[in-house]
């Protein structure tokens, strides 16, 4: 074969059956335990001295985290899919803000609801209200004009209160259940970044165990080399 010198080391995936540089693929045996029974369950020859590409074990990674999430949680919600899927491709697609998208969907209406909410929730109305009460009942007891508008039980004042209160109640629902969006909209962003968080950690548990197998692996072969040269050096001895 026409190879490179250091090609000459390839080895074939057992997963997709192409050949790689040796570098480029990991020892079934080097595997966490879990990962390697999902990949033996799939791919019927796989030994522990089996090889696999980078990519087929990123498939098979994903896979067993999807496993790990849905015996947690049972069915994987769409939320969980949407959390996966950015995991996989490496993008952070939960946004940081749900403010912009609150304030974008919001119509006129509901946004004169919050002003008018926070308007009667505030020592401002409060205290004009009460100079608007004093004033009325002045006016209409001192008698400002020839005949008062509205004598002494005040049956107009009492109307105009009865109004008042009938349409600020349904103004501050609106302006409750609109916060109450934000605040569900809010709560689904902080449960996606921590699902995020949670695989991210899972992955580097998974990788961290990975290197360490790895690691002894190598440290085993380094060690056989050394007998073998030490061997050697005996035997040229004697020899
Ligand atoms: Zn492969």
């Amino acid at each position: 074969m026409n190879h490179h010198p250091t090609s000459s080391k390839i080895g074939h995936c057992i997963v997709c059956g192409r050949s790689f540089p040796l570098s480029k693929l990991h020892r079934a045996a080097g595997l966490r335990p879990h990962l390697y029974e999902l990949i033996a369950e799939e791919v019927k020859d796989c030994a522990p001295d089996s090889l696999i590409c980078d990519e087929d074990l990123a498939r098979f990674r994903r896979r067993y985290v999807e496993n790990l999430l849905e015996e947690e949680r049972g069915e994987l919600s769409s939320l969980d899919q949407k959390v996966l899927d950015s995991f996989e491709k490496g993008t952070l697609t939960v946004q940081t803000s749900t403010a912009g998208e609150g304030d974008r969907k919001s119509s006129f209406g509901e946004r004169v609801a919050d002003k008018v909410a926070s308007f009667g929730g505030s020592w401002t109305f409060i205290l004009s209200f009460i100079a608007i009460l004093v004033i009325w009942m002045g006016v209409n007891v001192i008698g400002v004009f020839a005949t008062p508008f509205d004598p002494y039980p005040f049956i107009l004042l009492n109307l105009v209160l009865s109004c008042l209160a009938a349409l600020q109640a349904p103004v501050i629902m609106m302006s409750q259940k609109r916060q109450e969006e934000k605040d569900r909209l809010r709560a689904e962003n902080d449960y996606m970044i921590n699902l995020r968080a949670e695989l991210e950690i899972r992955q580097l548990h998974e990788k961290i165990d990975h290197q360490m197998a790895k690691q002894w692996e190598r440290l085993a072969e380094l060690q056989q080399i050394q007998i073998e040269l030490l061997e050697k050096r005996d035997d040229a001895r004697k020899g």
